[in-house]
C-alpha cells in the first residue's frame, strides 16, 4: 500500500541561496542598513516590487508586522474601527489591536469569501479602513469591495499573506487595494521561515511605513522607488515624515532576504503546480456526495497550496468521525471550528476588545469546513492517496449511517 504523503515539509531552498548566505556569514553583514547599497533586503524589495508591478515594497519581520505598519501608515486615529472578515487567522485582529484600532468582524459565507450584504451593512461612516484577508488564498469579490470602499473613501488593505500568485481579472492580488501584505512564513508560497512584505504605489504610505519599520536617522535614503534614487515624490515624503514618527523596529535580516530571493524565479512554477494539484483533487472530491469544494469566483485565478472543502449532511459527531478516520489513515484534516483552540475560529479570539456580535454564517461554515495541506511538490499518486482516503472516510461515516436507516 502507498505511504501517506508528507504534507508538512516545505520545498528545499534553491541551491543559489547557499553562496550568498556563506558570503553574509563570512562578512557578518546581516543588518539591512550596513551596506551603502544593494543589501539583500533592498534587492529583494526591488525584485518583489518589479514582479508585482508596484512602485514600492518594504520587507519586514512578518506579514503581521506589515499589516500593523499598513494601519499605522494610514494615520488612522486611535480606536478607529477596522473591518475584517470573521474567517481569518488570529494574527489579523491582533495586528488591528496592535495598531490601536478596533476590529469589526464581517460575515464569511460557505465559500470562504466575504458576505457582501453584511460587508455593505457594516461599512458604516465610522469605519476607518478595511482589511480583506484572502484566507487560504480565497479571493472575495474585489470589484464589489473596491466600489463600496472607493465610494466612501475608505482605504483597503489586502492581507494577501497566503495569496501570492493569485489573480483577479488578471491583476495580481495584493495590488488592488491601497496596500498589500504578504508572508514569507514557511507555510506560504515563498519560505524564509519568517518574514513579510508590504507593497503600495503611494509614496506617503511607503515613507511612513519605512520610517516606522525602523529606518532611523537617514536610513530611508537606502529605500528607492522604481526610478532608483531619482524619485522626487518619495524624497519629498521622507522629508515630510523625518523625526515625526515612532520607530517600531520590525525589520528583516539580510539572511532571510538571501533565502527568499532565489525562490522568486520558482514562483510561477509553484503557482502552476499548486493550482493543477488543487483542481485535480477538487474534481475527485467533488464526485463524492458528502464533500463539496466551493468554486472560485469567476474573475479569480487561484494559487493554492492547501485545499478546503465542506462536509455536507453530516452531524457534528459524524464530522469528528470523518476527521479521525482520515487522520488515522495518514491524511491530516482539521475542521476550523471543531479543533481545540483553533486560531481561525473567531470565538477563540477572547482578546477582542468588543464582542463580535452574531456571525451565524461564518460559524456554520467553520463547523463544516475542512482544511488539508497540499504542498505544491505533491505528485499524482500522492494526490490520489489523499483523495482515496478522504472519499473513503466520508463513505465510511455516511455508509454506516445509511445502513442504519435501511
Ligand atoms: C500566515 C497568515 C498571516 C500571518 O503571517 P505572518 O507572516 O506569520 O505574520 C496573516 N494572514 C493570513 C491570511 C495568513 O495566512
Amino acid at each position: 500500500m502507498a505511504l501517506a504523503p508528507n504534507v508538512y515539509d516545505a520545498e528545499p531552498i534553491p541551491e543559489a541561496a547557499r553562496a550568498e548566505i556563506d558570503r553574509l556569514l563570512a562578512s557578518g553583514d546581516l543588518f539591512r542598513y550596513t551596506a551603502p547599497e544593494n543589501a539583500p533586503v533592498a534587492l529583494l524589495e526591488a525584485e518583489f516590487a518589479q514582479a508585482l508591478g508596484v512602485r514600492y515594497a518594504l520587507a519586514v519581520a512578518s506579514c503581521s508586522a506589515a499589516l500593523f505598519l499598513a494601519l499605522k501608515a494610514l494615520g488612522l486615529p486611535r480606536e478607529a474601527r477596522v473591518l475584517i472578515p470573521a474567517f481569518t487567522f488570529a494574527a489579523v485582529p491582533s495586528a488591528v489591536i496592535h495598531a490601536g484600532c478596533v476590529p469589526v468582524l464581517v460575515e464569511v459565507g460557505a465559500n470562504y469569501r466575504i458576505d457582501m450584504a453584511d460587508f455593505e451593512a457594516k461599512l458604516t461612516g465610522d469605519i476607518g479602513a478595511v482589511i480583506v484577508s484572502h484566507m487560504r488564498g480565497h479571493t472575495s469579490d474585489m470589484d464589489a469591495i473596491m466600489a463600496l470602499c472607493n465610494a466612501r473613501g475608505v482605504p483597503v488593505i489586502e492581507d494577501a499573506a497566503h495569496s501570492l500568485g493569485t489573480l483577479w481579472h488578471g491583476r495580481k492580488i495584493g495590488t488592488i487595494g491601497k496596500i498589500g501584505a504578504f508572508s514569507f512564513q514557511s507555510y506560504k508560497m515563498l519560505n524564509a521561515g519568517e518574514g513579510g512584505i508590504l507593497v503600495t504605489d503611494d509614496p506617503d504610505v511607503i515613507a511612513r511605513a519605512v520610517i516606522m519599520s525602523g529606518a532611523y536617522e537617514h536610513n530611508w535614503k537606502k529605500h528607492k522607488g522604481p526610478r532608483g534614487q531619482n524619485d522626487p515624490e518619495l524624497a519629498g515624503a521622507f522629508a515630510r515624515w523625518q523625526n515625526r514618527l515612532p520607530l517600531y523596529n520590525t525589520r528583516i535580516s539580510n539572511l532571510s532576504a538571501a533565502v527568499v530571493r532565489p525562490q522568486l524565479p520558482e514562483l510561477a512554477r509553484r503557482v502552476r503546480d499548486g493550482l493543477a494539484n488543487h483542481d485535480y483533487l477538487a474534481a475527485r472530491l467533488g464526485a463524492c456526495p458528502w464533500i463539496e469544494v466551493p468554486a472560485a469566483l469567476a474573475p479569480e485565478t487561484r494559487a493554492p497550496d492547501s485545499i478546503q472543502f465542506n462536509l455536507v449532511e453530516m452531524s457534528d459527531p459524524e464530522v469528528r468521525l470523518f476527521t479521525a478516520i482520515a487522520t488515522e489513515r495518514g491524511v491530516a484534516v482539521q475542521v476550523f471550528g471543531l479543533s481545540d483552540d483553533n486560531a481561525r475560529a473567531f470565538w477563540n479570539w477572547e482578546f477582542l476588545p468588543e464582542a463580535p456580535g452574531p456571525l451565524p454564517k461564518t460559524e456554520a461554515m467553520l463547523m463544516r469546513a475542512c482544511d488539508t495541506r497540499l504542498p505544491v511538490r505533491l505528485k499524482r499518486p500522492e494526490l490520489d492517496f489523499i483523495a482515496d482516503v478522504l472519499i473513503d472516510a466520508a463513505d465510511t461515516v455516511k455508509g454506516a449511517a445509511l445502513s442504519y436507516g435501511t
